[in-house]
């Protein structure tokens, strides 16, 4: 393969992509211009360009430029590279039929210098990197989710084990009816705990009505104003001198 700029013969050396990849790119040790088949000038990073560059014999000024820059893969004229990506100023030559790049020393600096720029102004908004934002939303989306499931597994775990510890702490339950819309709760605790019921219809519809405001091992509550003949779902909630809650399993008391 021959360079398009002077002439003289590509050598294919390896480059190293910021992810750890690596692949070979034609590189004009004379007059310092690189060939890249497609998309590689996109994944070659800053530094393997500086890499390239202390490598080359003569600067972009010296040598003796080709009046017409041929692919030097099928000898077509190279064309002007158009596209968003390119910053006024950096000229970039690309083949129309094998879709390679052709970019001189100078170029080449200048694009990947304006590349990285805007990488680390990580501005997903802008018109250099419509491609790269397809990729980076759903990865943070996709990190987001998996952090919210491993907090919502923690606090799930956390309320089991203080079912557990309540559960192990209740004893003597009893719900009775005295009247179509009235029920009595009491409990007892093996030790002296300040004490709420949590209860409603359903999930949707719970309100809460305290028991013994003062630490006590005795608890006995009046909760008028039911809907005679329904069932009701409620916990009991527990809080120690420490202020530490705890709430027991769901459990049903009834009007029927
Ligand atoms: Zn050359
Ligand atoms: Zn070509």
């Amino acid at each position: 393969m021959l360079c398009p700029s002077c002439g003289n013969l590509l050598q294919k050396i390896s480059v190293t992509t910021n992810q750890g990849g690596r692949f070979d790119v034609d590189h004009c040790g004379y007059c310092g211009g690189t060939w890249f088949d497609p998309y590689e000038i996109n994944r070659i990073p800053f530094h393997e360009v500086v890499t390239l560059a202390n490598i080359t014999v003569q600067t972009y000024k010296k040598y003796p430029k080709l009046k017409v820059h041929l692919c030097p893969n099928d000898h077509l004229p190279l064309e002007p590279f158009k596209g968003d990506a390119v910053p006024s100023g950096v000229r970039l030559l690309w083949c129309k039929k094998c879709l390679g790049i052709w970019a001189t020393q100078k170029d080449l600096w200048e694009f990947k210098k304006h590349q990285e720029d805007s990488l680390s102004a990580y501005d997903i908004g802008t018109k250099f990197f419509p491609k790269l934002s397809v990729i980076f939303i759903p990865a943070l989306t996709f990190l987001f989710l998996l952090a919210s499931t491993f907090t919502t597994i923690f606090t799930l775990q956390q309320e089991k084990e203080a079912r557990i510890f309540a559960e192990s702490r209740i004893s003597n339950l009893v719900t009775a009816i005295i009247k179509p819309d009235t029920v009595t709760i009491s409990f007892t605790t093996s030790i002296p705990l300040i004490s709420s019921i949590s209860y409603g219809k359903s999930s949707l519809e719970i309100q809460e009505i305290m028991v013994s405001s003062s630490p006590s091992q005795s608890h006995n509550v009046i909760i008028s104003s039911l809907k005679p003949d329904t069932d009701y779902i409620f916990r009991l909630n527990l809080t120690d001198t420490t202020g530490k809650t705890s709430s027991s399993d769901l459990k049903i008391f009834s009007t029927r």
